[in-house]
């Protein structure tokens, strides 16, 4: 007997593969949630029916969401991650030396706890001695910072449930206030074809508060659409002109200083999505 699983990644239109087992299901506090073994993308995380992280394509997003501010920054020191509790981000901000600490802020300590025993590969650099796990609500843990952090990383979930006030300008003022005075702030904005109102408003909510706001582009399969957005906010620092990345970063699957350029080069459809 076949076993497929369905993501509805719009009323209309589904992404479906073939699973060959369910390891884990649950109903959090927050959420269902599920990891599948599956044929085409190897182990999937799924929360609330939609695709978090498979192993196939994660290295596209955990790289292009960690690599692009913190190659922009030239002294990262204190980093925090808001979700991410798969670890996937974590594993790529500890790559860089010049971080001190990366503080994780994930809501849900369950998807922590699910990725450390069947996500190994991406859930590896949360016993770091840089990391500190908080398991709460990032928009609490945000309120009443100042000046502690020099990159924010935004690793949410689509914007339903508890992951709604993360995409909203009061929740992204708190993050502006948190990060020191060149800090940088990145998030993932979600589908440029699927989530076009969700994008621009999260780009505008960002381009009222920092100097310098950008969008950039990562393909990744297993998302809807397969081309994914990134939004960048920066008090200082042009991501636009990134310094050379350390050795290390040169043996990513993804990320290059290359392909951090060109992530910024945006079709006509998107740059006009932005300006009106
Ligand atoms: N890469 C993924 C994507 O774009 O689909 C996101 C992965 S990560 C698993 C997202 C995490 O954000 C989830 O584990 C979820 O529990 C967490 N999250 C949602 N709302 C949150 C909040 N308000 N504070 C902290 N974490 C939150």
């Amino acid at each position: 007997m076949e076993l497929w699983f369905t993501e509805k990644q719009t009323p209309y239109l589904g992404l479906s593969c073939a699973v060959k087992g369910v390891l884990y299901s649950c109903r959090t506090a927050f959420q269902e949630l599920a990891i599948l073994e599956t044929s085409q993308f190897g182990r999937m995380l799924v929360l609330d029916g939609m695709v978090q992280t498979t192993i196939f394509d994660e290295y596209i997003y955990h790289e292009m969401i960690a690599h692009v501010p913190l190659v922009t920054h030239p002294r990262p020191r204190q980093v925090l991650v808001i979700g991410g509790g798969d670890g996937g981000t974590v594993r790529e901000v500890v790559k860089h030396q010049r971080v001190e600490k990366v503080t994780l802020v994930e809501i849900d300590r369950e998807v922590v706890e699910a990725s450390r025993r069947f996500l190994p590969e991406l859930s590896s650099a949360l016993d770091s001695p840089k990391v500190e796990l908080i398991c709460t609500d990032g928009l609490q843990y945000v309120k009443n910072k100042h000046a502690v952090y020099d990159v924010i990383i935004v690793d949410s979930t689509e914007p339903v449930g508890a992951a709604v006030g993360l995409f909203k300008k009061e929740f992204y003022a708190d993050v502006y206030t948190a990060l020191r005075d060149d800090g940088i702030l990145v998030a993932q904005t979600e589908s440029p074809f699927y989530n076009q109102q969700l994008l621009k408003s999260a780009y505008h909510n960002i381009n009222s508060l920092f100097p310098r706001v950008h969008l950039y582009l990562a393909n990744i399969p297993t998302y809807p659409s397969g081309l994914w957005s990134f939004t960048i906010g920066s008090k200082k620092y042009d991501p636009l002109n990134p310094l050379p990345p350390e050795e290390r970063l040169t043996v990513n699957r993804y990320y290059t200083l290359g392909v951090h350029r060109a992530s910024f080069s945006l079709p006509p459809f998107i740059s006009r999505l932005l300006e009106a």
